[in-house]
């Protein structure tokens, strides 16, 4: 588990300080789980255990996990919060999706709406999208001025200090496809009747800008890979690996942080149950 994970950072982490180099990553990770079957065990496995960790971490109630996941439409980022977290329990995981802004959310600072869905002690909380689409989508089709997206590089690292240095760890991962999968997953979007409910005519125009969103992934990444809240940026053409890479980062930083239960100041033989 161990080698495995070193394995994985090795191949997925981006250095802070150091160029991501996006376009050069890998889309594939045939190195790290060749066999479908063998990777598929173990995200099960992993699912469990982080299950297991989950529930020690919200008897503890002293520090919370936050996971980010973001990625390009059709990336996977709903089919990873189902594969990895599908064992824990409902009330331990708080699962947030950030669409566009509300005209609420859009009065307020845009860290606004994601501190708030920031998750308390005791609990994981995943975000699908993040506050990196405002400096993403908002960079990409100019919803903002290029001054106010350029100041929020610094404000996000120091919204993610603030949140590691007060207990919650920050684990970030950017799901990697190619264009060509894009387009398979896409069309399946237009062929499937159960998957035509997650087509939107936007992702198109999306797909369009797509060397303009690689660019601003690629910002992100060389900028907002810190110390205290690293990127790793996953392989993701083949769902099973993306999964699987997932699972044991999760569980490898859950195990790291090692929670444990509260030690009762009562002893079990000074009572009696009749
Ligand atoms: P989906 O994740 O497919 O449900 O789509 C959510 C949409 O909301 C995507 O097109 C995002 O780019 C968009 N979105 C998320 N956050 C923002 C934001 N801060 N500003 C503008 N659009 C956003
Ligand atoms: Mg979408």
């Amino acid at each position: 588990m161990v080698k495995l994970t070193k394995l994985i950072d090795d191949a997925v982490l981006v250095e802070p300080g150091a160029k991501s180099q996006l376009r050069k990553r890998a889309t594939l990770a045939d190195d790290i789980f060749p066999d479908r079957d063998a990777a598929e065990e173990a995200t099960k496995d992993n699912a469990k255990a982080i299950d297991a960790l989950q529930d020690a971490l919200w008897a503890e109630r002293d520090r919370a996990l936050l996971v980010i996941l973001q990625g390009i439409d059709t990336s996977g980022k709903d089919g990873t919060v189902r594969a990895v977290f599908n064992r824990c329990g409902p009330l331990g995981v708080d699962v947030t999706p950030f669409g566009k802004p509300s005209e609420e959310e859009l009065a307020h600072d845009f860290l606004w709406r994601i501190h708030m869905a920031a998750p308390k002690k005791g609990v994981i909380g995943v975000f699908n999208r993040s506050q990196y689409e405002d400096v993403l989508v908002v960079k990409v089709r100019g919803l903002a001025s290029a001054d106010v997206v350029e100041q929020r590089y610094e404000q996000i690292n120091a919204f993610e200090k603030h949140l590691t240095d007060n207990g919650t760890r920050v684990l970030k991962f950017m799901l990697n496809i190619s264009k060509d999968e894009q387009k398979e997953r896409l069309q399946a979007r237009l062929d499937d009747p159960t998957k035509n409910w997650k087509f939107n005519a936007s992702d198109l125009e999306d797909r369009k800008l797509w060397d303009d969103y690689a660019k601003a992934y690629e910002v992100v990444l060389d900028r907002c890979s810190t110390a205290h809240a690293p990127w790793r940026v996953v392989p993701a053409d083949r769902k099973w690996q993306r999964n699987a890479i997932i699972a044991a980062t999760v569980r490898k930083t859950l195990e790291d942080m090692a929670p444990a239960y509260p030690k009762p100041d009562w002893k079990a033989s000074d009572f009696q149950i009749t």
